[in-house]
């Protein structure tokens, strides 16, 4: 293999470099991971877009294109995220740390969890669930979804996992989408402190036309939980148990089911072109899209990015003599391995913890923490306090959270907590602003641990580019004969594509753009755990990702970028929220970040709003300080244009400057700017199926209003 391309000092890969055979080659290779019950027949097929006729207008119409990996292999992702590890001796390895919002924790070895599991794979089969039946999985952050999940895998269901905080509505557009046999859910959940019930919602999304034939019931505030299972406590004692609203004959206590299962299963082995989930995308541009992802690419991918970007790849001497990992190895060091206890803070029904929550950390066998709550409750320490508890080595959050962080500690955070155990720091889904990126590195990580900021997409299944954790900049001071690494910081780059894959930035036509012009991401190698198809609507996968280059058979991931000089990629955010004042692209990732410097502004959300001289104008909001809350509007306002214009250029000024208690956001903690700009407008609002937090519309359309 020619190792040239992959060299973690190079630039973003020359595709020309990347040859077809030697990435298919380096993809079998991290095959390897895995355990397979069968080899496969093609290592990869790739039919892109053929040209199959024309449209009305004469437009070229596309084929729907076509993606495999590992054809023929046979494997069960449950086997390699637990059985093999305990065949391996490893069964008393803890897997999950448990904790939940009241202070409830558990702890679940690699052997626990391989019983849980069966378990739950035979209470699926006992339901009627066969291989490739849907079963949604409406639930918070707490083992049994890890069980579940991979109780699924197992059986060769697909899952599609549904955030526990999402409305009827959107649940039962994912019922009925998916036509899941199964929903399983709570009785009740913790949030903020406070048990809310969850059943009803359940039954509310299951009144419609679906295939629903079972609900399961997870008890999780009604009662202590089972006393069966490892170490802790569980839940809350109430009488709500009563409340709980029940069909006879469809719903089923998932307590009482697997109560009566056999804890032993034999894993079946499945094609590894089989659909194992569903994800669907935030629904920020639109009705959500369920995107199909299969077994085998999936897991491999998952199980080799996890390695790659949490550091577990063994480290080698480079012709140098300098330390770093390994970037082809398709071993893992099993020392780092042995002292990883990895944190995820995302919801499991986010992309983001399928791949680095569930199956990337679990294939690699690493301990794991889940937490179900939210990050401030009861207070804002709560993140330090658990990765004190478990000695966290590595921390993957949004930069959403890392923003909120710096407000509730302005000052830093207090050195009541040990952290000295984080060793690695990592960010997804926004561009990180530079301003939290230097904050967290600082409060968490000393100032000197690697941080990696992955960029990746539901589409993508796992991180396309990110900073190396063993990347020259990251070392500390003195380590290289050249000196000043920190000259090399690049905080908020997403810098370059992982091995295996290629990205470029393009234009319209597919040109690559010069340095520091803004262009299109594609992603023109794609990896094995892209997605496959848009559930239910393959044209929709043809139409929303392929066809806008399907001459050249790229993926357009729908995100604006700009190279630097030395070829390494800043995501400027989606392309829908770039704003255009006479013709200059302005980013609003830019404009925020721009915005969060200034020491007044803890979160800001910038959008365009309508202009009929300069097409558009910039618009921002932004929650302050509680010092600077006092300022004048004016004063205000007056100050952070400034400040934008000095930061970015006068054409980025906001026109106006708005001061409002909170942003809305997606569940994944993405700022709605659409939104932004429809209230700005006084336009209908949008799909707001998956916000986290609507109640920050009426505030914001309350400033509005008292600003006249
Ligand atoms: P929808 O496509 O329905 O609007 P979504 O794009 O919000 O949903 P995800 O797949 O969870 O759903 O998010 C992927 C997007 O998140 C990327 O396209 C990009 O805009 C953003 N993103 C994720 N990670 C990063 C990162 N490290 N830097 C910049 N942007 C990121
Ligand atoms: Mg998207």
């Amino acid at each position: 293999m020619n190792a040239s391309w992959s060299d973690p000092l190079s630039p973003t890969p020359n595709p020309a470099l990347v040859s077809d055979a030697a990435r298919v080659a380096f993809w079998e290779g991290q095959a390897s991971r895995l355990d397979w019950a069968g080899p496969w027949t093609t290592a990869h097929r790739f039919e892109g877009p053929r040209r199959i006729g024309q449209d009305a207008d004469g437009n070229p119409t596309w084929s729907v294109p076509e993606l495999a990996w590992f054809e023929g292999g046979r494997l069960n992702v449950a086997h390699n995220c637990v059985d093999r590890h305990v065949e391996a001796g490893r069964g008393a390895h803890v897997a999950l740390y448990f904790e939940g919002e009241p202070g409830d924790r558990l702890v679940y070895t690699y052997a626990d969890l391989q019983r849980e599991v069966s378990r739950a794979a035979n209470a699926l089969l006992a339901l009627g669930v066969e291989r490739g039946d849907r079963v949604v999985i409406y639930l918070p952050v707490i083992p049994e979804t890890v069980v579940i999940t991979l109780a699924c895998a197992r059986i060769g269901a697909v899952h599609s996992l549904v955030f526990g905080g999402f409305s009827a509505e959107a649940l039962r557009f994912r019922v009925e989408d998916t036509g899941a046999k199964v929903l399983v859910t709570t009785d009740g959940q913790h949030r903020r402190g406070a048990v809310v019930p969850v059943k009803a919602v359940a039954d509310e999304a299951c009144s419609g036309d679906n295939a629903i034939e079972h609900v399961v019931v997870v008890r999780r505030t009604s009662r202590p939980g089972r006393s069966d299972l490892p170490r802790g406590t569980r839940g809350t004692h109430s009488k709500e148990e009563d409340a709980v609203p029940w069909t006879r004959g469809r719903d089923v206590w998932w307590h009482e089911l697997v109560a009566e299962q056999p804890d032993v299963h034999e894993a079946e082995a499945f094609d590894a072109e089989s659909p194992l989930f569903i994800i669907y995308t935030s629904g920020t541009t639109g009705r959500p899209k369920g995107l199909v992802h299969t077994m085998g690419g999936y897991l491999v991918q998952a199980a080799y990015t996890h390695a790659l970007l949490f550091d577990l790849l063994p480290d080698v001497r480079d012709d140098e003599g300098r330390l770093r990992p390994d970037e082809l190895s398709t071993v893992n060091d099993p020392a780092k391995v042995d002292s990883t206890v990895h944190w995820c803070t995302a919801d499991l029904a986010w992309v983001t913890a399928h791949t680095y929550e569930i199956y990337g950390p679990l294939v690699n066998g690493v301990s794991e923490v889940i937490y179900e709550g939210t990050p401030n409750t009861p207070h804002w320490g709560r993140h330090f306090e658990v990765i004190e508890r478990y000695g966290v080595t590595t921390y993957y959050t949004a930069p959403t959270l890392i923003r909120s962080l710096m407000g509730a500690f302005p000052k830093g955070v207090p050195p009541l907590y040990n952290l000295n155990s984080v060793r690695l720091l990592g960010s997804v889904g926004e561009s990180v602003n530079p301003e939290a990126w230097r904050w967290l590195r600082a409060q968490l990580g000393r100032d000197e641990v690697p941080f990696v900021d992955t960029w990746w997409q539901s589409e993508t299944g796992a991180t396309v580019m990110s900073p190396r954790p063993h990347d020259p900049q990251f070392a500390p001071p003195g380590t290289f004969d050249d000196g000043a690494p920190h000259t090399a910081l690049k905080p908020g780059c997403a810098t370059r594509a992982v091995p295996g894959l290629s990205t470029r930035v393009v234009d319209e036509a597919g040109a690559t753009v010069p340095p520091g012009v803004q262009g299109f991401v594609v992603v023109d190698r794609t990896g094995p755990s892209m997605a496959r198809t848009v559930w239910g609507d393959p044209q929709r996968y043809l139409s929303s990702y392929w066809q806008a280059y399907a001459e050249q058979g790229w993926f357009l991931a729908g995100d604006g970028a700009r190279c630097d000089e030395e070829g390494d990629i800043y995501i400027l955010g989606r392309v829908d929220d770039v704003i255009n004042v006479s013709g200059h692209r302005l980013s609003t990732i830019e404009i925020e970040s721009a915005l969060v410097t200034h020491p007044w502004v803890v979160e800001a959300g910038a959008a365009p709003v309508r202009d009929e001289l300069t097409g558009h104008a910039v618009l921002a909001y932004v929650v302050l300080t509680p010092e600077a809350e006092r300022v004048p509007a004016d004063e205000l306002t007056a100050t952070l244009r400034e400040h934008v214009a000095r930061e970015i250029g006068p054409i980025a000024k906001p026109r106006a400057v708005v001061a409002v208690p909170d942003l809305p956001k997606t569940r994944s903690g993405k700022i709605t700017r659409r939104l932004l700009a429809q209230l700005w407008e006084g336009e209908p609002l949008g799909d707001r199926s998956s916000l986290q937090n609507e109640e920050a519309l009426e505030r914001i359309a309350e400033v509005l209003a008292a600003r006249g």
